[in-house]
C-alpha cells in the first residue's frame, strides 16, 4: 500500500517538501496502532461551515497528547467535509443552529459522544478490562460520526425535533455513513480493506466496523460499536423490542439505524463488484464510494419527510441515481432496497403497446431487459435470475390487466424469455 500514488499521499508529499509540520494520524482508531500515518494540518475546503476546537491554536503534538488530539479531530472533520462538499450539489456553508460549532476534545468522563446544535462533544473514559483511557476523539469513526449529525441538521433541519423513531434512526445511520465513506478518502485504508478481505467487501473489515475501541470497552469483546455489514430487515421501528443486545434489531435508534447503514454498506458492495468487471478493484471502490457519496448526500434536500423516513430515502437516491448517473445502478439500488424490506418499487402502470406485431422470434433476456428496462428497474431486479422473476411477474401482471392479448405474451424456454409477437412498449402519458 505504501506504492500506491494517491491523493492523500500527493497532498503528504506536497506537505513534507514544504516542510509542514507532521503528527501521527489514526486512520481508523488506537485499537489498529498499524493504520496510524504522517500528516501534516489538512486544509479546509474552500467552502466551509466554522468551526472551533477549544483550547488549541493550531499547534502540532506527539502522539496521546492534548494537541495530537485537536490534530486528529481537526484532520477528520476536513477530510470528511472535503468528501461531502465534492459529491453534494449544494456545498454546506452554515450550520443549523450556530454560526460556528465548538468541539469539546475533552467534554467529560463517559464512554459517549454527541452533537447538540452548538457543539460537538467528545467524552472519554477507563476501559475496565484494559485499564487504559479510551479517547472517543481520537476516533475517525466517532468524529465523522458526530459531524454526520450536523452536517445533516444543516441540511435537514426539519428533521431535528420531529418525534419520529425512524427519522432518529436514520440521523444515526447518516452519522455512520459519513464515517464510512470519510474512511474511503484515505487510499491506505482503502487499500487495507482490499487487502484484507482479499477483495470480497461481504467479509467483515477495518471499515465496516465503525468505533471498534469504543465497542470494545463497552461490550467487554472486541466488537466495533456497529457494524455496517449487517443483515438487519426492516420492519417498523415501533413494532420491534427495546434492546439494546447487538445482535438483535431493536427500535432504539443507534439499533434501528443498521438497517439503513446496512443497505447502503451493500450498495457499496454491489457497485464495487459491478464495477470490478472491467476495473482493478482500487479503482472499481473507488467508484462505487464515489457513487454511495452522491446518492445519499443529494437525496436529503428531495427526501419527504415521513414516519418512513427510510423508504422517502429510498426514493431519493433512486431518483438522484436516474438523474446523476442515468439510472445505471437502479436495479442493484431497488434490490437491495427492496431486499431490505425498505422500500418495493411499484410495478409501472400504465403501459401500452406500440410498435406493430412482428413474427415469434426468440430473445435473449437481455434484449428484453433493454426493451423493458424502466420497468425492470422499478421493479428493483439485482441479479439476473431476479431479473428474469421480475419480468416474469410484470409480464403476466400486463397480461392479466389487459396490457397485452392472450397471443403476445411471453414465455420462458430454457431460461430465455420468448417474445411471441411483439415488441417495443412505450410509457403511455
Ligand atoms: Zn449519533
Amino acid at each position: 500500500m505504501a506504492t500506491l500514488l494517491t491523493q492523500i499521499r500527493g497532498k503528504l508529499t506536497e506537505q513534507a517538501l514544504a516542510g509542514a509540520p507532521m503528527f501521527d494520524y489514526y486512520l481508523n482508531d488506537p485499537s489498529t496502532p498499524n493504520l496510524i500515518v504522517k500528516m501534516g494540518i489538512w486544509a479546509l475546503p474552500a467552502i466551509h461551515p466554522s468551526f472551533r476546537i477549544l483550547n488549541w491554536n493550531g499547534i502540532i503534538g506527539v502522539l496521546g497528547s492534548y494537541e495530537a488530539q485537536c490534530c486528529q479531530i481537526h484532520n477528520t472533520i476536513a477530510i470528511a467535509l472535503e468528501c461531502v462538499q465534492k459529491s453534494s450539489d449544494r456545498p454546506v456553508d452554515h450550520w443549523a443552529a450556530a454560526r460556528e460549532l465548538t468541539v469539546y476534545p475533552h467534554a467529560g468522563v463517559d464512554f459517549n459522544a454527541y452533537y447538540d446544535r452548538s457543539s460537538l462533544k467528545f467524552f472519554y473514559a477507563v476501559d475496565p478490562n484494559t485499564r487504559k483511557t479510551v479517547y472517543t476523539c481520537e476516533s475517525s469513526d466517532i468524529v465523522a460520526h458526530e459531524l454526520g449529525h450536523a452536517l445533516l441538521d444543516s441540511v435537514r433541519p426539519d428533521l431535528w425535533s420531529v418525534g419520529s423513531l425512524e427519522v432518529f434512526a436514520f440521523h444515526e445511520s447518516f452519522g455512520d455513513i459519513i464515517a464510512l465513506l470519510k474512511a474511503l478518502q484515505h487510499e491506505e485504508l482503502l487499500q487495507y480493506m482490499i487487502n484484507q478481505t482479499g477483495g470480497n467487501l461481504e467479509i467483515s473489515n477495518v471499515v465496516s466496523g465503525l468505533a471498534e475501541e469504543l465497542g470494545t470497552a463497552i461490550y467487554r469483546h472486541t466488537d466495533p460499536l456497529r457494524n455496517a455489514l449487517n443483515q438487519f430487515i426492516y420492519s417498523p421501528p415501533e413494532s420491534l423490542p427495546d434492546t439494546r443486545n447487538p445482535n438483535e434489531l431493536g427500535r432504539e435508534p443507534h439499533s434501528f439505524s443498521r438497517v439503513f447503514t446496512g443497505a447502503c454498506y451493500d450498495i457499496l458492495t454491489a457497485i464495487y463488484n459491478a464495477e470490478r468487471l472491467g476495473a482493478p478493484a482500487p479503482v472499481a471502490l473507488r467508484t462505487a464510494r464515489d457513487v454511495l457519496a452522491r446518492l445519499i448526500l443529494n437525496a436529503l434536500p428531495i427526501s419527504a419527510l415521513s414516519p418512513r423516513f427510510y423508504s422517502s430515502v429510498a426514493q431519493g437516491m433512486l431518483s438522484v441515481d436516474r438523474m446523476k448517473h442515468g439510472g445505471i445502478y437502479t436495479s442493484i439500488i431497488g434490490g437491495i432496497f427492496s431486499k431490505r424490506n425498505i422500500y418495493h418499487a411499484p410495478i409501472p402502470m400504465p403501459l401500452r403497446l406500440s410498435a406493430p406485431s412482428r413474427q415469434v422470434q426468440k430473445t435473449k433476456l437481455e434484449d428484453i431487459i433493454v426493451h423493458i428496462a424502466e420497468p425492470l428497474h422499478n421493479l428493483g431486479a439485482a441479479q439476473n435470475n431476479s431479473a428474469l422473476n421480475s419480468a416474469i411477474m410484470a409480464l403476466k401482471f400486463l397480461h392479466e390487466h389487459d396490457k397485452i392479448g392472450n397471443d403476445n405474451i411471453f414465455s420462458v424456454v430454457d431460461g430465455e424469455l420468448v417474445r411471441n409477437r411483439i415488441c417495443g412498449y412505450e410509457p403511455s402519458n
